[in-house]
């Protein structure tokens, strides 16, 4: 039995007083500076620093010392204007090209974005095109996604005319590929591999998957917002993960963030396409003369955050991100080994930088951490404890984290 509505599904007038957010309003005489600043230190009392040792949940990191710098004087840098930023775009098919190299993709087109949301829908936006140009509009456009896919993909389905069929994870927690191939069929739309689940780092088989859609004629987009920055890298220093950039026969997009481990500002997300038809549908005509078209879903867009990117890849290099990746992967072999000594059982063991733990109370956990100011997290759809290494931690405040873990677990030493 349902019972009935208290009040209409769609309200209309102006909702109850209570309902409302609390706060500042907007003072009708501007206050001085100082003032302004401490009204701000108090509203942000509470934030935690990355460098603090508290965060244990978090994919994104403080900027490289650089990127903030360069951040910071090109706030006012409009990607969306190349009339008074010609810079940019010279920028945008630079840090293209550098990515591109990244994920094994010369001559790859992309489109800088805001994140990986964005750089997910714009992907999808081009296949669904594609698809439309390929079999009419008629049909339906459908969509396979792991149930490891980030949840962007549940606002685009929202968003854009597609059906998704979802496909379980397997034992690894990547998606199950002998469930998934069979699902490919010519007219699938899109085939979306994840290369690092922000749930649990899982990688998805990208060379099974893109073998299989490319005999099918079917694009494949990998979703690389967490492992872009670590699997190429990881590779490099011998780490079993399969190839999952641009070389793999059948991968037609990447979405890669800069604003995760790549030690760019948020908001930095690139999109690439290994063929230039993909975002040239995805333009849409500017109306003034003489500014480029679009092909993002922004409009003014963030050119300090593209520039502050290039920095980053340029004062990094493929070598300075390698270096940065065999630190992560000692910190997180520590995190496994103190956690193991603990009597915590990790599970999957992890192939990125999550590690996840089987715990009957996930949740209590947490919420203990939290009380002593440590934020860890619960993967929901899991069930499990889930710790993000991250390039600010250092090895004493793992083992603060683990110490504080063991004794909200039960008082062991
Ligand atoms: C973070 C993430 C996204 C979304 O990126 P935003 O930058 O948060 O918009 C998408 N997919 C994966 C795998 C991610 O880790």
């Amino acid at each position: 039995m349902t019972t009935p509505p208290t009040s209409s599904p769609c309200p209309t007038g102006p909702r109850p007083a209570e309902a409302r957010t609390s706060g500042a309003a907007l003072p009708e005489q501007g206050l001085p500076a100082d003032r302004v600043l401490a009204d701000l230190a108090e509203l942000c009392a509470d934030d935690h620093d990355y460098d603090d040792g508290t965060v244990f949940n978090s994919i994104c990191s403080t900027p490289l010392p650089i990127a903030e710098r360069v951040f910071a004087a090109h706030q006012h840098a409009n990607l969306g204007d190349n009339r008074i930023f010609p810079s940019l775009a010279r920028a945008e098919a630079e840090v293209t090209a550098m990515l591109a190299e990244l994920m094994d993709g010369p001559g790859a087109s992309g489109v800088a974005t805001s994140g990986g949301t964005e750089a997910n829908l714009l992907a999808v936006l081009a296949a669904l095109r594609r698809h439309q140009r390929c079999f009419g509009t008629g049909g339906p456009a459908r969509i396979l996604l792991g149930d490891s896919a980030h949840f962007s993909f549940d606002k685009i389905a929202a968003l854009l005319p597609v059906e998704v069929v979802r496909v379980p994870s397997d034992e690894r927690l990547r998606v199950d590929t002998a469930r998934l191939l069979p699902l490919i069929t010519p007219d699938t739309a899109l085939v979306v591999a994840t290369a690092g689940s922000s749930e649990s780092g899982a990688v998805d088989d990208v060379p099974a998957i893109a073998g299989h859609a490319a005999a099918l004629g079917v694009p494949v987009h990998v979703d690389a917002a967490t492992g872009g920055f670590l699997v190429p890298l990881a590779r490099d220093l011998g780490e079993p993960l399969p190839a999952i950039g641009l070389s793999v026969p059948g991968v037609t997009s990447v979405t890669l963030d800069p604003h995760k481990y790549g030690g760019a500002p948020i908001p930095a997300g690139h999109v690439l396409f290994r063929d230039e038809e993909d975002p040239a549908a995805l333009r849409t005509a500017s109306h003034y003369r003489g500014t480029f078209d679009h092909h993002a879903l922004l409009g003014t867009r963030p050119g300090g955050a593209l520039l502050a990117t290039w920095a980053a890849l340029r004062a990094q290099g493929r070598g300075g991100y390698r270096v940065a990746v065999a630190g992560l992967w000692e910190r997180r072999e520590l995190l496994v080994r103190l956690l193991t000594e603990a009597g915590f059982e990790i599970a999957p063991r992890p192939e990125l930088t999550v590690v996840t733990v089987r715990h009957p109370a996930p949740e209590k956990l947490v919420d203990e951490l939290e009380r002593q100011g440590l934020i860890a997290s619960v993967a929901r759809r899991l069930g499990l404890l889930r710790l993000v290494v991250h390039w600010h931690q250092d090895d004493r405040q793992l083992r603060r984290l683990v110490q504080a873990l063991a004794e909200a677990d039960g008082g062991r030493p």
